[in-house]
């Protein structure tokens, strides 16, 4: 590889500038000819958190899955601290250090809540992938996963398994009144925003360079709400990189460092929170309208939260 006489690749950062965590040049992804993202770019630099708001249907969880591996994008790039990522398939952008967690919630509800965390841990580990074929398959993704992790539990060395068991108890820590005593519990019995916290527990296990999470206090009550955003201020405090999708504004402007706001695919207004709250143009297309959709939003939250155990 060419360097410059600074260490740095040809066209990186200044030096004193940060390479970001994340470059995102002019997405595009439609489904049967309507642009769910309709060519958007942006940055999340090392140790900021970035949101993206927008109405219902603006694009936001598709530009999560583009960034995370779960959809290809149609045209457009995805970097990773350096490494384009695009293209590449789920656990693949999770190995180069992107973990995630999914608008609807997603643990495995017939694990504990610790095995639900160790199956990122073991992600991570390079022995023992019997099963990484079956991960191109679709649906069979996430039983590759829960494989490999029996297989890890069964052939960990004890050295290793105490490194796992330590890694696990700082994430349960994170959470340690909610998900403390519940670590034997399998994750169907849990309650909804426990269900959450331990998928939150188990993104950040990967020590992810880019922690991204979708409405993570989606069907959460005020109460849940305020401690997300608190582990979240903390998580900031110590560093970790965000990039976050969240439709509770409060939390969306205490956290947030830049803010993008989408509508139908695009990328409407950005800038510091303070800035982006007062556009005229953020007023109309997303908290005029908001009003309107906050009863639908209801009704779908309190359906998800009926039906959320997988
Ligand atoms: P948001 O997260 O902002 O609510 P989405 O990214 O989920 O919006 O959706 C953006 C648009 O793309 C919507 O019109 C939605 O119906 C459509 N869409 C998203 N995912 C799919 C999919 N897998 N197949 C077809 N259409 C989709
Ligand atoms: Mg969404």
């Amino acid at each position: 590889m060419t360097t410059t006489t600074n260490g740095l690749e040809p066209g990186g950062a200044a030096p004193g500038t940060a390479v970001p965590v994340l470059v995102v040049t002019d997405l595009r992804r439609s489904f049967s000819g309507v642009q769910a993202v309709a060519g958007i770019s942006f940055e999340v630099p090392k140790g900021s958190t970035v949101s993206i708001i927008g109405p219902n249907g603006s694009g936001k969880t598709t530009t999560l899955n583009l960034v995370t591996g779960v959809l290809a994008p149609d045209s457009g790039t995805v970097v990773v601290e350096g490494r384009p990522v695009a293209r590449r398939r789920p656990e693949e952008v999770a190995e180069s250090g992107i973990r995630r967690t999914f608008q609807n919630g997603r643990v495995f509800g017939n694990l504990t809540v610790k095995q639900n965390i160790e199956v990122a841990l073991h992600a991570g580990l390079s022995a023992h992938r019997p099963f990484r074929p079956l991960a191109a398959v679709p649906v069979l993704r996430w039983l590759s996963l829960i494989g490999e992790v029996f297989v890890a539990l069964a052939g960990t060395a004890r050295a290793e398994r105490r490194q796992m068991d330590d890694a696990i108890a700082t994430q349960v820590d994170r959470f340690a009144e909610r998900l403390g005593p519940r670590v034997s519990h399998l994750a169907y019995t849990l309650s909804y925003a426990n269900r959450r916290r331990t998928e939150i527990a188990r993104a950040l296990a990967g020590n992810p360079d880019l922690l991204v999470l979708d409405e993570p206090t989606a069907g959460m009550n005020q109460t849940e709400t305020a401690e997300v955003l608190d582990q979240l201020l903390e998580l900031k405090a110590q560093g970790q990189t965000i990039l976050l999708v969240e439709h509770k504004l409060d939390l969306v402007m205490r956290l947030s460092d830049h803010v993008l706001v989408m509508d139908e695919g695009h990328v409407i207004a950005e800038g510091p929170p303070a800035e982006v709250r007062t556009n005229p143009r953020v007023i109309d297309a997303y908290l005029g309208r908001r009003h309107a959709q906050v009863a639908a939003r209801q009704a779908e939250q309190a359906a998800e939260r009926g039906n959320y155990a997988i």
